[in-house]
């Protein structure tokens, strides 16, 4: 969906823990708006919104009244809605009760789906109950997004393409959304009191080379990938005491995923780039063109040279 979304983040409504790298005040800076003041912002603003979407929260595991007070809204100015929400607050009487709204998307926050990584980080599940929790959506015939994350404590690379094997195997046929999502060390958490014992979070390199390995395999398994890295706030950038903070993590994870395809396809290229692509290789500092001339065990300008931009526009 490519239309403009009314996003209200809820600031870890819902929750029943806290997670050990969480603080959503910190990432937003914004606290809960209520339903009435969603639904005058969204009238008031004269635009026509695509989808309304609930996020930083357990969307879910929010008493019943408030969820059915904020879906109203969606209902009432039929706008598709989205909410991310806690795998363990998902069963077969809130999936029906969900369908009597324009639900666009369930997202679920997973983070891991290895036992020991996600206990320590207190998410309160285990990776089968996550999975169930995804089938139910699935066979709902909702619409899904997993959102993962890297860098967890005790998670490494070989961790996450499991999860993605898992994923892919319970997906099937069916199409599945991901959002990757780098762990960052926020002041006053669990995790910033970790750091100090031992934790030691991603440079900014390995999450690039982390992340593209999952991007290219999750896109060989068929998965749709909505987002890597975290929007960027000034209240998250005051925030952060660790870890891959950078604003363009994405687009860097993306360039670096793309030069290993060009790699498998070709070693020495030439290698064809659509148009709207080419920013992947030759943004931030090169980096994607960088990493296939590494690969390609060839200097970066005779690496120009192999590459040719076709006007082909991909999604
Ligand atoms: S469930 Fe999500 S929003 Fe709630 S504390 Fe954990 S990470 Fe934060």
């Amino acid at each position: 969906m490519s239309g403009k979304r009314f996003s209200v983040f809820l600031s870890m409504s819902g929750c029943k823990r806290r997670c050990v790298y969480c603080d959503q005040r910190a990432i937003t800076g914004e606290v809960p708006p209520s339903p009435e003041r969603i639904m005058e912002d969204i009238t008031s603003s004269g635009v026509k919104f695509e989808e309304i979407c609930f996020f930083g929260g357990s969307f879910t595991c929010l008493p019943v009244a408030i969820q059915d007070s904020y879906l109203k809204i969606a209902r009432d100015l039929s706008i598709p809605t989205r909410m991310s929400t806690h795998p363990m607050c998902i069963d077969e009487e809130t999936l029906l009760r969900l369908s009597s709204y324009p639900i666009s998307m369930i997202e679920l926050g997973i983070s891991s789906l290895d036992d020991k990584i996600l206990e320590q980080c207190r998410r309160g599940y285990t990776g089968e109950e996550a999975l169930r929790s995804m089938k139910l959506i699935l066979d709902h015939r909702y619409e899904l997004c997993a959102q993962l994350m890297i860098g967890l404590p005790g998670q490494t690379c070989r961790s996450s393409i499991e999860d993605l094997h898992r994923l892919a195997e319970l997906k099937g046929p069916r199409s599945m959304t991901l959002r990757i999502y780098p762990c960052l060390v926020l002041e006053g958490t669990r995790l910033h009191e970790m750091m100090e014992e031992g934790y030691s979070p991603l440079s900014l390199d390995e999450a690039v080379s982390w992340g593209g390995k999952m991007l290219q395999e999750a896109h060989r398994m068929g998965f749709h990938v909505q987002r890597i890295g975290l929007s960027e706030t000034p209240s998250l950038a005051l925030a952060v005491r660790g870890g891959p903070h950078h604003p363009a993590l994405g687009e860097m994870i993306r360039g670096y995923s793309m030069a290993q395809t060009l790699i498998r396809q070709s070693r020495l290229g030439p290698w064809q780039i659509p148009a709207n692509r080419i920013s992947y290789l030759t943004g931030h500092g090169e980096l994607g063109l960088k990493t296939l001339a590494k690969e390609a065990d060839l200097s970066v300008q005779e690496t120009k040279k192999r590459i040719f931009v076709c006007p082909t526009v991909v999604d």
